[in-house]
């Protein structure tokens, strides 16, 4: 097992600064997700972790041990890669034991061991094929039978499921997250996709433009963000975001509705926010109103059932917004609903400067 330990990375191509002086500390055994829009600087970090990228400034240390020099071999990490980096001329068999091959390890042993790797995936069956043979679902956990046999002490994986569809994509997410626990290594994963982010992380490394925009447990980040860029970023469907400016007693929405905030709350009558709320915290009236919930009347205008729930919009201060119901309560276009609003769930962001107040 690991640790991992990144000062003031630094990462230039040319002109262009991937990564600005990124701090990170990764615990020994524990599953960090780095997420964030494409071109953030996910995979850089995650490359020059393996070796694979030259450090423009800072330091990258293993298990306390300063690794900038050392070569990508000598680091003792297994990487698995989006598009598999499978050798097309051999067996799954001798594609799992390659590194072992290459390391002069004794076949008889390295039968064993690409025997538990395969075991393990649930490809024993595969040994003999070649990769032009499997599905895409299979190549990749041969890719990552080839990371387990080596027993490396940390694992690297830079968007592995990217070229699957949707339903393999769900198997080999869940397939991971085993394996994790199994294994108990360290493991560094690099993705755009923040529902592959919550559903996998320990922790999750939100990045943006080359810096740390915010990182903690998936939950922390979807219900505490910092600011409007994590707000938009984690979560499906996509947190609402409404104009609003601070009232004597809560929110003015550009409407006119007004909307009621517990004192502690408040904003400054006049200032300009945006009030953040997820589609979760957005649901159909039942009853009397619970403590720091907030009522609207307003036109269905949309309704997508997405099987037990629905995604229903409606207007909300002049924009148009989401609420997450029961499929079978969201009615239709045009039908008058009351919407009950989870205000003590809200986040109000600042205007000008894009952070949470
Ligand atoms: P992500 O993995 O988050 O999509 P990358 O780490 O691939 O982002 O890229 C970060 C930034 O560095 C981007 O602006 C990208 O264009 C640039 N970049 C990445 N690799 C190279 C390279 N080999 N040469 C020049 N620029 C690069």
């Amino acid at each position: 097992m690991a640790t991992v330990k990144i000062e003031k990375l630094e990462k230039l191509y040319g002109a262009v600064r991937a990564l600005r002086g990124v701090d990170l500390d990764v615990a020994e055994g524990e599953f960090v997700v780095l997420v964030g829009p494409s071109g953030c600087g996910k995979s850089t970090l995650l490359r020059m972790i393996a070796g694979l990228e030259d450090i423009s400034g800072g330091t990258i240390a293993i298990d306390g041990e300063v690794v900038n020099g050392m070569r990508p071999r000598d680091r003792n990490v297994a990487m698995v890669f989006q598009d598999y980096a499978l050798y097309p001329h051999m067996t799954v068999e001798k594609n799992i034991g390659f590194a072992l091959s290459a390391r002069k390890v004794p076949e008889s042993e390295i039968a064993g061991r690409v025997e538990v790797a395969a075991k393990m995936l649930g490809i024993e069956g595969l040994l003999k094929r070649y990769p032009r043979q499997l599905s895409g679902g299979q190549r990749q956990r041969v890719a990552i039978g080839r990371a387990i046999v080596r027993d490396a002490r940390l694992f690297l994986f830079d968007e592995p499921l990217s070229n699957l569809d949707a339903q393999l994509r769900d198997e080999m997410r869940a397939e991971i997250k085993r394996l994790h626990q199994e294994l108990g290594r360290t493991m560094i994963y690099v993705t755009h996709d923040q529902i592959e982010a919550m559903t996998l992380a320990d922790r999750i490394i939100l990045l943006r433009d080359g810096e740390i925009e915010q990182q903690g447990a998936p939950l922390e980040l979807f219900d505490k963000p910092a600011t409007r860029f994590v707000a938009g970023f984690i979560g499906s469907p996509k947190m609402n975001f409404v104009p609003v400016a601070g009232s004597a007693a809560g929110l003015e929405l550009n409407d006119g509705h007004r909307l009621a905030l517990p004192a502690s709350r408040r904003i400054a009558p006049g200032r300009a926010a945006a009030l953040g709320l997820r589609p979760q915290y957005i649901g159909l009236a039942s009853g009397r109103a619970a403590p720091g919930h907030a009522r609207i009347k307003a036109p269905v205008e949309l309704v997508q059932p997405t099987g037990s729930r629905a995604h229903v919009s409606f207007r909300l201060g002049g924009v148009s917004v989401l609420a997450e119901v029961n499929a079978h309560e969201a009615g239709r276009p045009g039908d008058i609903q009351t919407f009950d609003l989870d205000m003590t769930r809200a986040v109000l962001i600042d205007e000008a400067s894009g952070k949470v107040i």
